[in-house]
């Protein structure tokens, strides 16, 4: 607990309270680990209270793609507040939420026609079961379960923990309160490797022996993140498709870390050219400035849905279209909407296909693996966490890696020299033994 301390002397920041009353994601209150105290944040630098600058290789959980304290996302965020920054959204509208679901209807798969806002990407996911699940009660037919992937990641509420992974998300730990869903093994082919149609025979067991049951299939296209990090084949995703059509069951495509070019797609469903019954969208969408969420759905499910003995969608949040946040996602749209992202994530992608595999000649990697602005190191044991941060703090980066994995989302717009210090950064831990649990 002492090198909580080693940081504070500079900092206007209550550290101590901090780590006393005030939970982090995923801390312990008992043990918590150092927090490193940030004072601003510009382009893709975090600036600390010591006035050390970071290269941020996290995007802040893959949400912040156009750098910090954009010009444009600023001006939007100034613009709207002195109009009004939140009105209700039952029985009112206003131009910052319709332009949003216009902008997001015209880059979205054609098929989805209909957009719910929320407030974050949990509460998205949450919407998109219950949608799944009002469908089918509206149909007349009683389905409850839903199946989902090994190694997938869906949010911490309660719905879309039991889609997530039941070993990551502790399902034990709930036994007796969270929903059993059905989970098929995570595809096992990487996105660059050779399709072998074998791939899809667990899914396609488990839906033949389920499907009367399942409402929807749940899945990350393409990459399965904060459960696992991993790139699978286009080729799987176009097989469950076709398992989804073959059975009637609704694709739900949870696109919120993968949405809007992370993966050199504006959504990583193009990987496979398919599209969902159901796309959920978050993280990156008003550039990381604030929360906000959307869930978008066919004229089809929207209308079944309606259709049905409630006569509409059960679910109305307080903040839902709150126009500030729309203002700036507008904002960030139309940073995405002048194509320059295209390029610029080809060029990171091109950068990690370059650097990424020469990483493997230490002893400590398992496997290195990237697709459009997502680079990711997996080592063979767990990170030290406490020792890796102060390291890639000490290199001048922001790091954050969970178990074996380092793995690196960083801004669009970031420059080679500060792609090269992110690298350079873990080849540094990567010849620490003290950075790694043994
Ligand atoms: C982050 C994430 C979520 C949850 O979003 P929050 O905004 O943290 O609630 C859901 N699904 C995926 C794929 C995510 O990466």
């Amino acid at each position: 607990m002492s090198n909580n301390c080693a940081i504070s002397n500079n900092t206007n920041v209550d550290l101590d309270f901090d780590r006393k009353h005030i939970w982090h994601p995923y801390t312990s209150t008992v043990s918590p680990l150092t927090c490193y105290p940030v004072e601003s944040a510009q382009g893709v630098e975090i600036v600390l209270e010591d006035g050390r600058k970071l290269v941020d290789g996290m995007s802040s959980w893959w949400s912040t793609i156009h750098g910090y304290n954009h010009p444009a996302l600023n001006q939007a965020a100034k613009n709207q507040i002195d109009k009004m920054s939140h009105v209700m959204f039952g029985g009112i509208t206003h131009k910052p939420a319709v332009d949003l679901c216009q902008k997001l209807l015209s880059i979205a798969p054609s098929s989805l026609n209909h957009v719910f806002l929320s407030d974050s990407g949990s509460v998205a996911v949450e919407v998109s079961l219950k949608m799944a699940l009002q469908y089918w009660h509206s149909k007349g037919e009683k389905r409850s379960k839903f199946l989902a992937l090994r190694n997938g990641y869906h949010g911490d509420t309660f719905a879309a923990m039991s889609v997530t992974d039941p070993d990551n998300s502790m399902h034990s730990l709930y036994k007796g309160f969270l929903p059993q869903h059905v989970f098929s093994q995570a595809p096992s082919i990487g996105f660059y490797q050779q399709w072998d149609e074998s791939c899809l025979d667990d899914i396609k067991h488990q839906v033949a022996s389920h499907h009367t049951d399942i409402a929807a299939i749940i899945l990350e296209p393409i990459v399965q993140g904060a459960g696992g990090m991993r790139i699978y084949h286009p080729n799987y995703l176009k097989g469950v498709r076709a398992l989804c059509d073959q059975y009637g069951l609704l694709l739900i495509a949870d696109e919120i870390a993968t949405g809007l070019g992370r993966t050199g797609k504006m959504f990583a469903c193009e990987h496979a050219e398919i599209e969902p019954d159901i796309l959920c969208i978050g993280k990156a969408i008003t550039g990381g400035y604030v929360t906000l969420a959307a869930t978008l759905t066919t004229s089809h499910v929207a209308n079944t849905v309606c259709e049905g003995e409630a006569g509409c969608f059960m679910h109305g949040p307080t903040f839902m279209g709150n126009p500030l946040a729309c203002s700036i996602a507008n904002a960030s749209l139309d940073l995405l909407a002048t194509g320059e992202w295209i390029q610029q994530v080809r060029n990171i992608e091109s950068y990690f296909a370059k650097t990424l595999p020469s990483l493997t000649k230490y002893e400590r990697v398992k496997e290195v693996r990237w697709l459009g602005a997502i680079g990711v190191v997996e080592a063979r044991t767990p990170v030290n966490m406490e020792t890796i941060q102060k390291a890639f703090v000490d290199a001048g980066v922001w790091i954050r890696p969970f178990g074996k994995l380092i793995y690196i989302m960083p801004p669009y717009i970031i420059d080679t020299h500060s792609l090269d210090k992110l690298i350079e950064a873990i080849r540094l831990t990567l010849d620490r033994s003290d950075c790694f649990q043994s």
